[in-house]
């Protein structure tokens, strides 16, 4: 499982998903393998996405890359995650943003919300990451405002109440998209209180985003 580890990684960076020192470090060292149902573990270092139960996945290992690299996460800095799932990209980003930043994560699958909790308790990140039931689509205004927001499931529209929750000079990512299947991933930062500039960075596939402002169930 190190050899596969190792080579997964040297493969990111090969290929650019993986570009600076910190996303490295916190891929080394998050066992995606623990995060797994036992029936998918042996797959944890292939670069796909992979079945955690209700029809979901974890996202690939070169997406969560991705994600903290347009990011631009730092020490120290108070993050928000829509879609916890099984808790593996919420623990990268945590040792990004170490003990001094905070990750919230909202998940709306009772069971994969358990299963987050429960996985990041064990391993050890339950001080720097919070897992909250709920319909992420409302952001979690206790805890506002961010200085990153992402969202790993996908929506027909930006949801207001993120825009909302997101410090300025903060950013936002977020895959849109009319298809339930197909999307562009959007990168919004906040210039100031109510302007905003977006970023098209292409082509992705996420699950879908169900609640109040995403998708109908
Ligand atoms: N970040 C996750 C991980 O590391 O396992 C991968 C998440 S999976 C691609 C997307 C998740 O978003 C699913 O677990 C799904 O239940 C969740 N989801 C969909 N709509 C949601 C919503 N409105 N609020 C919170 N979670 C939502």
């Amino acid at each position: 499982m190190k050899n596969e580890k190792e080579r997964l990684i040297r493969e990111l960076v090969e290929m650019g998903y993986i570009k600076s020192e910190a996303v490295r470090k916190a891929m080394e060292k998050v066992p995606r393998e623990e995060f797994l149902p036992p029936d998918q573990r042996r797959y944890a270092y292939l670069d796909q996405p992979l079945p955690i139960g209700e029809g979901q996945t974890v996202s690939a290992p070169h997406m969560v890359a991705m994600i903290c690299e347009v990011l631009d996460l730092k020490k120290g800095m108070k993050v928000l995650e829509i879609g916890a799932g099984c808790g593996y990209n919420a623990a990268v980003v945590a040792e990004i943003v170490g003990k001094e930043g905070h990750v919230y994560s909202i998940e709306r699958i009772k069971s994969l919300y358990n299963m987050a909790k429960n996985n990041l308790k064990r391993l050890g990140y339950d001080d720097r990451v919070t897992v909250i039931f709920g319909d992420g689509t409302l952001g979690y205004p206790d805890a506002a405002p961010y200085d990153r927001i992402y969202v790993t499931a996908s929506a027909p529209q930006i949801p207001p109440p993120l825009k909302k929750q997101l410090k300025v000079g903060g950013k936002l990512l977020i895959p849109v998209g009319s298809s339930r299947f197909y999307q562009n991933l959007i990168l919004v930062e906040k210039i100031k209180e109510n302007k905003y500039e977006t970023h098209n960075l292409g082509g992705v596939a996420f699950v879908p985003l169900i609640g109040k402002y995403g998708w109908k169930e």
